[in-house]
């Protein structure tokens, strides 16, 4: 893909608005690691004035659960009366033990399923398996799996259990702001994230921390318009949250979707990693859908924190405090054909990013 050969008249403009109104060094973070790969594929980096530095965040899910939130999951796998269903993300990311696909060569019964909706379909056609959907995302898959668990309830499906990994965005911005470890001057929120969750869960970037936020769409396009209204923001003085993803994002978001969520999960405490435990991060299933909690269905005890695997600085990365090449690793001993750590093998990763389109430092 060709920034220039999308749409050249409005390329153009952009990126004369963008040099129009920068006005020195300035740092903003793309959470989403789709923005990160869109940005890597357009070229983006090459066209806009160099002192902009767009730095990757804690966007991709597969990459900030932590390695015991995999590990506990990969325990229940083991159960030869388990049948494990996960996304496709997943399925190579290396554990202390090896991966989901390592234990699926050695016979473990682990699926890639592309839905939510197909763990009911499993769970009716195997009734006498124990059906355990390892789900993990952000508020984006939420409700999907918030439909699925009251679906199975209302079908009176009891062989079906959810180990919640997931994730909400806000309370890690939130995190990242509160830590002053990382310079941000300003956030390209998440598109997809937003179409359920609106504008207003992230009033407070504006208002505790003075920083400007725009949600943005995928397309290079959005990317550079994102860009230009962050600089304008600046340039005004004053922060505030705008949406450029107008076409799908709406100011209250979906609220159907979210009232499928508060049915169903609650916010509980969950460590992210490299970052550390975010209270009211995660997603656990409320007292209502216990019997579906895999937690405890199966008396799971709290994960115990389990060390990156050596060398490996992907917390950093999804900090925005370290750029991938940095990492000593990388291209070496970590590619995507062997990855060491999650953000080389999900397809929203940093380092997976950086590598197939030849970040800074990787030619
Ligand atoms: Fe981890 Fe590999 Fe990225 Fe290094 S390059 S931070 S080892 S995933």
């Amino acid at each position: 893909m060709n920034l220039r050969r999308e749409d050249p008249e409005r390329a153009k403009a952009l990126l004369e608005l963008i040099q129009e109104l920068y006005k020195g060094p300035v740092r903003l973070m793309e959470v989403c690691g789709t923005h990160t790969v869109s940005i890597f594929r357009s070229g983006i980096r090459a066209m806009i004035p160099q002192g902009i530095d767009l730095i990757s965040g804690p966007g991709c899910p597969v990459c900030v659960t932590p390695p015991e939130e995999i590990e506990r999951a990969m325990q229940l796998a083991r159960d030869p009366k388990v049948v494990l269903l996960t996304f496709g993300d997943l399925m190579r990311v290396p554990g202390k033990s090896g991966s989901f696909e390592d234990l699926k060569a050695e016979g473990a019964d682990i699926r890639v399923i592309l839905s939510p909706l197909d763990a009911l379909k499993v769970a009716e056609r195997e009734s006498w398996r124990k059906v355990v959907f390892f789900a993990v995302g952000f508020e984006t898959t939420a409700p999907a799996v918030a439909a699925t668990i009251i679906e199975a309830k209302k079908r009176g499906i009891r062989n079906l259990f959810v180990l919640s990994a997931q994730r909400l965005i806000p309370p890690a911005l939130r995190a990242l702001l509160s830590g002053q470890r990382v310079g941000i001057d300003g956030f390209i929120l998440p598109g997809h994230v937003s179409v359920i969750i609106g504008k207003r869960p992230y009033g407070f970037i504006p208002r505790d921390f003075g920083l400007p936020a725009v949600i943005t769409g995928f397309e290079p396009l959005d990317i550079l318009e994102g860009v230009a209204m962050l600089l304008r923001q600046r340039k005004e003085g004053e922060a505030r949250v705008e949406i450029q993803y107008r076409r799908a994002v709406r100011e209250e978001g979906n609220p159907k979707a979210r009232a499928l969520m508060d049915e169903v999960f609650r916010p509980k405490d969950a460590r992210w990693r490299g970052i550390g435990v975010i209270p009211g991060s995660g997603l656990g299933l409320k007292g209502d859908y216990a019997e579906m909690d895999a937690e405890i269905a199966f008396g799971l005890g709290p994960p115990e924190p389990i060390p990156e695997p050596p060398g490996c600085i992907c917390g950093e990365v999804l900090q925005g405090l370290k750029k991938p090449p940095e990492c000593p690793l990388f291209g070496k001993a970590c590619t995507p054909e062997r990855p060491v750590g999650p953000c080389m093998v999900s397809s929203e990763g940093s380092c997976a990013a950086y590598y197939k389109y030849g970040g800074e430092g990787h030619a």
